[in-house]
């Protein structure tokens, strides 16, 4: 298969983050920076945020990622991410946000912390944390790859850092939940920055 790399002189100095999430934002544009991109959000662009009706990260960050790049004529990275828990089939999956009632996720940790009581699976659960890139072309053309971090779920939720559910998932290299951990040292080794890897070893070096 062909690999489009990211191309300043053809493409222009612009990238386009194409998420409202304030988190993966901040968390995305630490990663591009050493690129030299000129960055902006599709929230500071004012582009709508287009309907997530994928059935796989994949799918969704395609939507985000297709729908910034066709609306703003520059290219647009879209990350579509989540956790699964092991104990809970895989949920709550590319359900995580809607977990989380008026993007409240201490309700979605609650529901994550039931619904293991309820199976009497509170000891150490497994889960992991899937990140999936697109960058996404204004003609249409797509680059794709998912990362993921395995660890496990504590509770009560521990740190005021980081966003969503971070502050119940201890990655498996630690003892420090996502949510306690310095930002830098969170992103050298979560889903975020695992993809963002792969992406840039296939289409920004
Ligand atoms: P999306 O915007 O539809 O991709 O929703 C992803 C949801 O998954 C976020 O709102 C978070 O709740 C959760 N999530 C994804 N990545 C992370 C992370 O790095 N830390 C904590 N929660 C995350």
């Amino acid at each position: 298969m062909t690999r489009r790399k990211l191309d300043k002189g053809r493409d222009g100095g612009t990238l386009v983050i194409a998420t409202h999430n304030p988190g993966k934002l901040r968390e995305i544009n630490e990663l591009v920076a050493p690129y030299g991109f000129d960055v902006v959000s599709a929230g500071a662009l004012g582009l709508p945020e287009p309907v997530e009706d994928g059935t796989t990260y994949i799918e969704n960050a395609r939507i985000k990622a297709l729908a910034a790049a066709t609306a703003s004529g520059k290219p647009a990275l879209a990350d579509d991410s989540g956790i699964s828990v092991d104990a809970l089939h895989g949920a709550p999956g590319i359900f995580s946000a809607r977990w989380a009632p008026g993007k409240d996720f201490s309700v979605a940790m609650e529901r994550v912390e039931a619904e293991l009581r309820w199976r009497d699976a509170l000891a150490a659960p497994a889960a992991h944390f899937v990140s999936a890139l697109t960058l996404a072309w204004p003609d249409g053309h797509m680059e794709d790859v998912e990362g993921t971090v395995h660890g496990t779920l504590t509770f009560p939720a521990r740190g005021e850092r980081g966003f969503g559910y971070d502050p119940i998932f201890v990655p498996a290299s630690g003892t420090l939940t996502f949510g306690e951990m310095d930002p830098t040292e969170k992103n050298a080794m979560s889903h975020r920055a695992d993809a963002f890897a792969q992406l840039s070893r296939l289409c920004l070096e």
